[in-house]
């Protein structure tokens, strides 16, 4: 099998954890007789250096050209680069919303799993997490309150602001299809998220997602009300397995769930479409501060690869692989800078890719 991987390696971090990942994806390829082909991408400052834009379209061509996307983080430090002298349009985090629409990735997925050797980072105690939690928070991506009609208008001398928030049952029945599917390849649970007390678009997610749910015996599905779903987050995150729901809680939760998890090196995430065609990147930024380094984790940029094998090749058995290795280093005491404790063994950027290349096998 062939794999054809669009590679945009990005600014900071970006370029050293992506060859990490690479590294990875050839020694898995390796190990299970597949053949990762890359073309390389330009976005961000990157491409601002090379082509004065942060995404041509000839960049957007090749994206859409390959069966998914790998990407490092992209922008730099908004103080001292030169890129942020530029108009917004032109800055690179220009680049990802305009690669995240023309390629209409309406499914954001973000695992926040903590594991139980790196439980020390964890904000929370001990007997919440005791075992680690495993969670994936699904998010619509392309509507809602942030892709409604917003304005601004004074009458009689008071300002009034209006965004609205729209959802067709179609978008809603497309993400919940996506969080259905995706809870059959985990633990076979989904708890969809809303405001069903208050809101009307919440109301018609809660039936669309009812109507998805019966497709699906396997799969037990539980309503959640938004406000109670921050506070179960804390209170008792190892309750869930997938989450799924709307952009703007989606936005708020994920990064609460991250949170919870306390290692942003350690946490990837992915953005689908209708087809398997995915994006795939960790959710941290491009780290200016430590970049060049070698210092950075390349974790999540390495489980993000894992998560393009499960989602667009579904090569499920490798992606299990690239998770046990990356569990197995961790319980053999290496640990990188950002994820560093007492008693552990502090190895670079390219020795962590090294490491769990060595734990990969049939
Ligand atoms: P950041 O995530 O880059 O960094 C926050 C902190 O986490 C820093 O101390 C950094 O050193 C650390 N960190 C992040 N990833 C790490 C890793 N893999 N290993 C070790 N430590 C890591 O957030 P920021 O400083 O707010 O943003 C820096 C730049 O990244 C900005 O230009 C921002 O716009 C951009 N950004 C890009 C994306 C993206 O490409 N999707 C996402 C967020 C931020």
């Amino acid at each position: 099998m062939r794999l054809n991987i669009g590679v945009i390696k990005g600014d900071g971090i970006g370029p050293e954890i992506v060859t990490e990942a690479m590294k990875v994806l050839d020694k898995t390829g390796e190990v299970y007789g597949h053949e990762c082909i890359y073309t390389q991408l330009l976005m961000g400052g990157a491409s601002i250096d090379v082509h004065g834009v942060p995404l041509t379209d000839e960049t957007i061509e090749a994206a859409k050209a390959s069966d998914a996307v790998l990407m490092g983080s992209i922008g730099g430090d908004a103080k001292t680069s030169p890129w942020y002298q530029l108009e917004p349009s032109k800055r690179p985090e220009a680049g990802l919303l305009k690669i995240r629409k023309e390629l209409n990735l309406f499914a954001n997925l973000r695992p926040a799993v903590l594991y139980d050797e790196l439980k020390g980072a964890c904000p929370l105690k001990e007997e919440i997490t005791d075992g680690g939690f495993d969670m994936m928070i699904m998010r619509e991506l392309t509507g809602g309150l942030y892709f409604g009609e917003r304005k601004t208008v004074e009458v009689d001398g008071v300002m009034t602001a209006t965004d609205e928030l729209t959802y067709n049952e179609n978008e809603i029945r497309r993400i919940a299809k996506r969080g259905f599917d995706i809870a059959m390849k985990r633990r076979k649970k989904v708890t969809s998220v809303d405001k069903a007390n208050v809101l009307d678009s919440s109301r018609l997610w809660r039936k669309v997602v009812e109507e998805v749910a019966a497709d699906y015996p396997e799969v037990t599905l539980e309503n959640m009300l938004v406000d109670n779903c921050a506070m179960q987050l804390v209170k008792d995150p190892r309750q869930f397995d997938v989450i799924l729901t709307e952009n703007m809680f989606g936005d708020i939760l994920s990064d609460e769930a991250s949170m919870v998890t306390g290692s942003i090196g350690m946490l990837a995430s992915a953005s689908l479409n209708e087809t398997k065609f995915g994006l795939y990147e960790p959710s941290g930024g491009s780290a200016p501060d430590i970049a060049g380094k070698g210092i950075a984790n390349p974790i999540a940029t390495i489980l993000s690869a894992a998560m393009m094998l499960r989602f667009s090749f579904d090569l499920d058995q490798e992606a299990e692989a690239i998770e046990n290795a990356v569990s197995q280093v961790l319980k053999d005491g290496y640990r990188t800078i950002d994820i560093m404790s007492e008693g552990k063994t502090q190895i670079s950027t390219s020795e962590m890719g090294d490491r769990i290349c060595s734990y990969i096998h049939l």
